[in-house]
């Protein structure tokens, strides 16, 4: 099969053809229909997270169930799934808990490049490749375990309801779970990229009443309105605590930070009122620290993370399809581009990075 391999940290991947064994136990192979680029992937290409190499990157991928290993029994083939990128074992006590994004196994066998096994299905030549995030979505097959697809309903486009895979969902969780948000309450989204706009997705279903945009660039400014944006701020020529101060009266209910940038953070806690609540949603560099005013603390503030949006996978993905297919959770605006195959890439992955797409899926 083809598949895009990064060989090199900074560099563009490369398509070429692999191999891919077969399922073994409690796996499904997937033969895929579309992924999404995430600013993930970004990160890792740039070496800002660490990851061994070589490695077949991508996350957020969706497709078709082709095979299933001995022991499977949630799929089978033919089903329709999108894959996730967090595995949750079911066992530990975050999954245990309901709280499967936070599964204390998954950063263990991601740290290794390998299945939630600690083996690994893709190869070049006698050369074994790393997977990435249990599933390496840039190929035309992914090997996963069964608890990282889940299956969805077969009218849903595949090449939409993908980006639920990681960036929409984790954005729309941040809103509805990490947040908790009622309906009136005002919100503050700092990063209009894929992420940024899945919370303003997000937001809106919670009933946001005043809901402001923040960024540089001003075509995601634009997508941010289209989407359901009341405000909003373009932070290179405006101060944007300042702005949402006076919009909202005092600062908002609940800021989110959706870049990764620890600055951003500390502006996204300031911009909240006394006993408001900041979410970083972004992922800075490993290593960067964040400075905030302790004083702001005992006014009551909140400053609190999430993995991927505090979701169930196994619930809140099949509801946001259904959110979707009825017209409430308009997906297919989030994406900008889609480009026709692998040898499209690195062009997407440009684009991305250049800020030219908000969010670029790539179609098999
Ligand atoms: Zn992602
Ligand atoms: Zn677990």
């Amino acid at each position: 099969m083809k598949a895009a391999v990064l060989y090199e940290l900074g560099k563009p991947v490369q398509v070429e053809e692999v191999t891919i064994d077969p399922p073994q136990a409690n796996e499904v192979l997937v033969k895929m229909v579309a992924t999404g680029v995430c600013h993930t992937d970004l990160h890792f290409i740039k070496g800002d997270m660490p990851q061994p190499l070589p490695v077949v990157l991508g996350h957020e991928g969706a497709g078709i169930v082709e095979k299933v290993g001995p022991g499977v029994t949630t799929l089978k083939p033919g089903d329709h799934v999108i894959l996730m990128v967090a595995y949750s074992c079911g066992k530990c006590r975050y999954c245990v808990q309901g709280q499967t994004a936070m599964c204390a196994e998954w950063l263990t066998y991601h740290m290794m490049g390998s299945l939630p096994n600690m083996t690994k299905r893709l190869h070049k030549g006698s050369q074994e490749l790393n997977h990435f995030f249990s599933q390496s979505s840039f190929a035309e097959y992914a090997v996963v375990h069964e608890r990282t697809a889940i299956k969805v309903r077969e009218d849903a486009p595949l090449d939409v309801v993908t980006i639920l895979g990681c960036g929409a969902s984790t954005g729309i969780g941040a809103a509805i779970n990490t947040a908790g948000m009622k309906a009136g309450e005002t919100v503050a989204v700092f990063g209009c990229g894929g992420v940024g706009q899945s919370v303003i997705l997000g937001a809106r279903l919670a009933g946001a009443s005043k809901l402001i945009a923040v960024d540089t660039v001003d075509l995601k400014l634009q997508k941010a309105k289209e989407l359901g944006a009341d405000f909003v701020i373009n932070a290179s020529t405006e101060n944007a605590q300042q702005k949402i101060v006076e919009i909202t009266g005092g600062g908002a209910d609940y800021s989110f930070e959706c870049i990764g940038n620890t600055n951003v953070m500390a502006t996204a806690f300031s911009s909240i009122h006394n006993g408001g609540k900041c979410v970083v949603v972004g992922m800075a560099p490993l290593g960067a620290m964040l400075t905030i005013a302790p004083y702001e603390l005992l006014l009551g503030k909140t400053i609190v993370g999430c993995v991927q949006g505090h979701i169930k996978a196994a619930v809140d993905i099949p509801r946001y399809v259904d959110l979707y297919m009825t017209g409430k959770l308009p997906l297919d605006k989030l994406i900008t581009k889609k480009y026709a195959g692998l040898d499209h890439i690195n062009e997407a992955i440009e684009d991305l990075e250049k800020g030219r797409v908000v969010k670029a899926i790539v179609k098999f």
